[in-house]
């Protein structure tokens, strides 16, 4: 039984866990510092299908209509929008892509995602392209509408005041402190061993004369409409990188990939940055620590994060609150043989 647990890190995955949690009627803290570098600047986008293969994304036939229906519940008590549906483009790149795509269209995995192909569908790029559904949540809204239910401390994780083995951190004692901090788990002396890696991504908002405000545009890059001709234009991937200036090469990159999806001239308004924290297998990290069991974590969500939180957060807690197994394939202990 868990009475209380402290979450350290209020971005997506700590806010998730404590959400979780709640429900199941457990008291939590959410201690965060307030420096939040990934879960507020993400594009947000829910996408099904990895394009590159045309492919499944891992497990979306588990974790799409699970994100959905959590994001939709969450959305009934808010007042700012955060969930928008889309039609996400894809703009093909080769003759071989097609093939693929209309083979997809006849495989009953891919049919709640993918749409039939129409006539409109011909006129983009050289090779015409196909429709998914998905949806975009706006990272930045669902973080305060959460935070709105948390017991929010504004602080930062001070290693010396934690003792591990009680579960007492700043003279509190909680059954469980779980550790959702995101790239910084470097900063952690208690999972630091584990390979959450930090990879900068950097996106442009930029003004796009598009009328079309219900489809995101993929091809080299994404374009994503934020309403009022304001696209998101994303994203890069910087390996290691923890700097948090935006630079002009990711900016020419992103205008340069963009020519991928249409010829029209853009208005670049802001650029912003941000650090995912990912993992050398591109799955989440979570468990608890083989020698001190109050502490867990919760942490390299990676590239996928709004798509995949919701459910392992809820497989996390059955996992604390009943010992149900966790799934291998996101137990940290892949990494501790
Ligand atoms: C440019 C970009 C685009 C992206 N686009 C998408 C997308 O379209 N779709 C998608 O699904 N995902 C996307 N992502 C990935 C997504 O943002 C992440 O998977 C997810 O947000 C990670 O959440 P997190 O809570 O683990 O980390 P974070 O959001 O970084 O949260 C960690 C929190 O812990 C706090 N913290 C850390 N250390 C301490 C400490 N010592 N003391 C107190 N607090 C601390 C931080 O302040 C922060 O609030 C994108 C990411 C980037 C950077």
């Amino acid at each position: 039984m868990h009475e209380k647990v402290l979450i350290i890190g209020g971005g997506l995955s700590g806010l998730l866990v404590a959400n979780a949690l709640r429900k199941r009627g457990v008291i939590v803290d959410v201690l965060d510092d307030g420096n939040n570098h990934s879960s507020r600047v993400a594009a947000g986008l829910v996408n099904p299908i990895s394009f590159r293969r045309t492919l499944l994304s891992w497990n979306a036939t588990l974790f799409y209509p699970s994100a959905k229906t959590f994001y939709e519940e969450i959305q009934k008590n808010a007042t700012r929008a955060i969930i928008k549906e889309l039609w996400l483009r894809r703009i093909f790149s080769s003759k071989e892509e097609v093939t693929t795509w209309k083979q997809r269209l006849f495989n009953p995995e891919f049919t709640p995602f993918l749409l039939p192909l129409v006539e409109e569908d011909a006129a983009f790029g050289p090779y015409g392209s196909g429709r998914v559904n998905g949806f975009c949540i706006d990272g930045e809204a669902l973080l305060n509408q959460l935070k709105s239910t948390q017991n929010l401390i504004q602080k930062e994780f001070i290693p010396a005041n934690i003792d591990p083995e009680q579960g007492v951190y700043d003279g509190t004692k909680y059954d469980k402190i779980i550790f959702c901090c995101g790239y910084r788990n470097h900063e952690n002396p208690f999972f630091k061993h584990l390979p959450v890696q930090a990879t900068k991504g950097q996106l442009l908002l930029v003004e796009w004369k598009n009328s079309d405000e219900n489809t995101s545009y993929h091809r080299k890059c994404f374009a994503l409409p934020k309403g009022d001709s304001r696209f998101k234009l994303g994203a890069t991937f910087e390996w290691g990188e923890l700097s948090l200036e935006p630079t002009l090469e990711a900016k020419e990159k992103l205008l340069s990939d963009f020519t991928s999806i249409s010829s029209d001239t853009l208005v670049v308004k802001d650029q912003v940055v941000g650090i995912r924290p990912t993992s050398p297998d591109r799955k989440p990290i979570i468990g608890l620590h083989s020698e001190y069991p109050k502490l867990g974590i919760f942490n390299g969500l990676g590239t996928k994060g709004y798509l995949t939180a919701p459910y392992l957060a809820n497989h996390f807690v059955d996992h604390l609150l009943t010992n149900a197994p966790l799934d291998p394939t996101v137990s940290l202990s892949r990494f501790e043989r």
